[in-house]
């Protein structure tokens, strides 16, 4: 079977996590394959489909790398094709109209739940032939057929059946002339030429009305898969409400596109028991093979570990994207300090997200930092304030700010005062970073810059004559 599988979203303002999974697997799909992804909005519910809700919706799967082959369509641009579709049903008596009103219909199912029934359309206009009454705009209903079952070949679900007598006879056309989510459903996936359905659990219940229909119009249904639910963290559902259920989310929080689908890949998909996947690796391993058939919890510690793996390898220029963000996000200037680029590699290898990246160079483009307290009383103490005092006049002389000149001058001041590079390292990053944990000295200093650097030593050689003078007065007293 060729392959052209599509994403279809009712545009409600975010790109759901849940949904993104799922245009994820219809993307990996189609690229795995050599066919075609497609993207259908189903912007009916024209009070909710707002054009920048629409907009939104593109956007964030374009952030993500998740590109249709052909322009999206717009559902509501179809209506024509649809209500003619009803009537070719109608034409063929697979299809009657139904001049309930709301009233008889809302009584119709008092009575039946009064019954103890399950409420359904009972079909009494189904073999209607006498005149329609005067002054109700009629619907039209989908005359369900008589067959005994329905059978919906899922690859997940494996064969799923369904009672007919448990179906009943859907509304195709409203009174008021528009489409019903299945009719628009079934005539746009045939027009479009789809031949994988893989989405939500939610609409396995949906499928075989759909099958139904697709029958009674002699079309081939498409093969489908319907995906278990993503959960929250405790395996309860995810509320629509929780920042952790939009998508973008994870891209304001300092998480690199790639990761988040490779961890989304493998929310319900495993290939043996790899969990890094570069996209072409996901789009070359990607199959139904491995999908599985109950729900998953969401993992952050895992997406934390996931992303730092992909820090590793990213390209430089997308670490430096995320990282300009990441550092405007908590009020730092990103021009005001060394090249992200050189910020990126530094921290590539340690930090799980570029958030992280972004709070642990806070020093290197910030013009005050605050000295931890605790670093600074057990290392900028009374006997280094001479090599400290020595190596500044050192870099100060320094005819070029890079890290090679930087570790050699430390080294060379080490070697002239008799003492190991390790001694000086630790008062130097105290002093320059204001905390204890930094990259490697040389580096630290070079993302500092000459200017801060200077300033910031001379204010740690204030606090250490501050101890000296402290100190003495006590001895004094
Ligand atoms: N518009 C539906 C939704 O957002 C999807 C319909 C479908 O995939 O068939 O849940």
């Amino acid at each position: 079977m060729s392959v052209r599988t599509r994403f279809a979203p009712s545009p409600t303002g975010v790109l759901h996590l849940g949904s993104l999974r799922t245009a994820l697997y219809n993307w990996l799909y189609a690229r795995r394959h050599g066919g075609e992804f497609l993207l259908r909005i189903e912007d009916t519910d024209r009070q909710r489909s707002l054009p920048e809700h629409i907009r939104a919706l593109v956007e964030a799967l374009q952030r993500f790398g998740l590109d249709p082959d052909e322009e999206p369509l717009l559902q509501s641009s179809r209506v024509e094709r649809h209500r003619e579709v009803a009537h070719q049903l109608l034409e063929s008596g697979s299809a009657y109209h139904c001049y309930c009103t709301p009233d008889e219909l809302a009584a119709m199912r008092e009575e039946q739940r009064a019954r103890g029934e399950v409420p359904r359309y009972d079909g009494r206009w189904r073999d209607n032939t006498g005149p329609p009454p005067a002054g109700v705009k009629p619907v039209i209903r989908f005359r369900r057929p008589d067959s005994e079952e329905v059978v919906v070949k899922d690859w997940l679900h494996g064969d799923v059946r369904y009672l007919n007598s448990q179906l009943d006879d859907l509304v195709l056309l409203r009174a008021d002339g528009s489409p019903t989510y299945h009719l628009s459903c079934v005539v746009d996936d045939e027009d479009m030429g789809v031949r994988q359905v893989i989405r939500g659990d939610d609409h396995l219940n949906n499928t075989p009305r759909q099958l139904q229909l697709i029958q009674a119009l002699g079309w081939t249904p498409p093969e489908y898969c319907h995906l278990p639910l993503l959960l929250a963290p405790d395996g309860k559902k995810l509320s629509k409400r929780d920042e952790a259920t939009d998508a973008l989310h994870y891209l304001r929080a300092g998480y690199l596109p790639d990761a988040v689908l490779n961890y989304l890949a493998r929310l319900g998909w495993s290939h043996g028991d790899q969990e890094v996947f570069t996209i072409k690796e996901l789009i070359s391993c990607f199959g139904r093979e491995g999908l599985g058939a109950s729900a998953s919890r969401l993992d952050p510690d895992k997406l934390n570990w996931i992303n730092q793996q992909h820090m590793k390898t990213a390209p430089v220029d997308v670490l430096c994207e995320g990282l300009e963000a990441q550092l405007e996000k908590i009020g730092l200037n990103p021009a005001d300090g060394p090249p992200l680029e050189k910020v990126a590699e530094a921290w590539r290898e340690r930090a799980e997200t570029l958030a992280g990246v972004a709070e642990a160079a806070r020093w290197a483009f910030s013009h005050e930092i605050e000295l931890d307290e605790k670093a600074a009383r057990k290392v900028l103490r009374p006997v280094v304030r001479e090599p400290l005092a020595a190596v500044c006049a050192a870099l100060a002389g320094l005819a070029e700010w890079t890290a090679a000149d930087i570790h050699a001058c430390i080294a060379e001041t080490a070697e002239s005062l008799g003492i190991g590079f390790g001694k000086l390292g630790q008062p130097l990053r105290v002093a320059v970073t204001g905390g204890g944990v930094s990259p490697p000295i040389d580096t630290t200093l070079y993302l500092a810059g000459r200017a801060r650097t200077l300033e910031r030593l001379d204010v740690a050689l204030g606090y250490i004559d501050a101890r000296i003078a402290a100190a003495g007065s006590a001895a004094q007293g």
